[in-house]
């Protein structure tokens, strides 16, 4: 694990640097100023980096000259954050100098917010869009959920397809607000040449047109959903079904009012999404029959093993869940692990808390790699991010560099 301290007296800075060095898979600490005679252990610390803005050049040079032990680390003067993804890249020596093979299998974040989309100076790092992840697999365009991100992916999507005709499946969890709220914006749903087929696991909605309808009634929206120039094709699926040569298996999470996870079966391994889905109220599935509770840990172990990508439900903490017993969601030390024991390879924290602050996801991340540390499992984690990308590879290929 490569460590680094951050130097500086600005909050913002030090929560969007430590994010984008967090999300490199660096290990990071921050303060706001040099302390006269403190040293960072070299054998822990890898690199100093130093907000050029807020620490001024004489208290550097003063804090450097000073006495014994000489500092035995690099010092990085780091620029302003609208460089910081190319400082960090730079950091690791991992400038791109050769071309990214295509990937059969890319994962993109849209939107990550649970409940509410969360705009503001508090989460403009990790992103205030509600639930919208897309997935390129195999040639074909899956879209996860239609929260406030889907907006920003229709944007995307048209400008990639240039003129194109596009051919999208939309599998949708479940109609909770935040998950459907983003439809009616989607750009690529007015254009008659493309085609949109919304699909959704039948056993947790049996109406969904008719749901999806009722959000675009002209109490709400100009547009009725009937007049959308693409038409798109509503389908209530069993809990096995293709987009392409993409098999999709749902099944129920324990959600109020029902809710579906979906594991996709790419060509590369298996990427699974479970936005909303609380793990351990008291060990009870409370939101399911009978029938379809028992042995829920179990079987989501089953599901998950070997996952290449978990994307899942970490919207509590511990300390927190224990006053939301029942809302739907899981803390996130309870999805560290169900992951870890289930072999995920790469988990992704996600349906962040409205009140989840940019600084704070950061602490979550730190939290539950410390998790995956003490259990010894190899598993990476993040947080979703808006704007991440996840390139999956056939397993034992090298990946590119970065
Ligand atoms: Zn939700
Ligand atoms: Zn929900």
């Amino acid at each position: 694990m490569k460590n680094a301290i951050l130097v500086s007296a600005d909050k913002h800075w030090r929560t969007v640097m430590e994010g984008t060095l967090l999300s490199r898979g660096w290990q990071v600490a921050s303060v706001e100023t040099l302390v006269e005679g403190e040293r960072p252990d070299p054998v822990e610390v890898q690199a100093l980096i130093i907000d050029a803005a807020s620490v001024a050049r004489g208290a550097l040079s003063s804090w450097l000259a000073e006495g014994a032990p000489k500092l035995e680390i690099p010092v990085v003067i780091a620029p302003g954050l609208t460089e910081a993804e190319r400082f960090a890249d730079a950091l690791e020596g991992q400038m791109r100098t050769v071309e990214k093979e295509a990937s059969p299998v890319v994962v993109r974040f849209w939107g990550v917010r649970g409940s509410i989309p969360t705009p503001g100076p508090a989460t403009s790092f990790y992103g205030g869009n509600t639930s919208c992840v897309e997935v390129e697999a195999d040639g074909e365009t899956i879209i996860l959920d239609a929260g406030s991100g889907i907006r920003p992916l229709g944007l995307s999507l048209m400008a990639r397809a240039a003129g194109k005709p596009l051919n999208l499946h939309l599998i949708i969890s479940h109609t909770h607000w935040d998950h459907i709220q983003g439809l009616p914006f989607f750009i690529p749903a007015y254009i008659p040449t493309n085609h949109l087929r919304v699909v959704v696991y039948s056993e947790v909605r049996h109406d969904l047109a008719h749901v999806l309808e009722m959000q675009m009634d002209s109490a709400y929206f100009p547009v009725a959903m009937k007049d959308l120039p693409s038409h798109p094709e509503v389908e209530e699926a069993g809990d096995h079904f293709s987009c392409g040569p993409v098999e999709v298996e749902g099944f129920f999470s324990n959600h109020p009012g029902l809710c579906a996870g979906y594991k996709l079966l790419t060509s590369v391994g298996t990427v699974v999404y479970v936005s909303d889905n609380e793990l351990n109220f008291k060990g009870q599935a409370i939101h399911l029959a009978a029938e379809t509770a028992d042995h829920m840990h179990e079987r989501f172990i089953a599901t998950l093993k070997g996952a290449r990508v978990l994307i899942h439900d970490a919207q509590y903490t511990r300390a927190e869940y224990n006053s939301k017993l029942g809302w739907g969601h899981s803390a996130f030390e309870d999805t560290v692990e169900l992951a870890g024991e289930s072999g995920v390879e790469h988990l992704i924290l996600f349906h962040h808390d409205p009140l989840r602050s940019d600084a704070q996801i950061n602490q979550l991340v730190r939290d539950a790699r410390a998790i995956v540390a003490e259990k010894g499992w190899s598993m990476r984690v993040d947080a979703a991010r808006e704007g991440m990308e996840i390139s999956l590879y056939p397993k034992g290929d090298a990946a590119p560099p970065l």
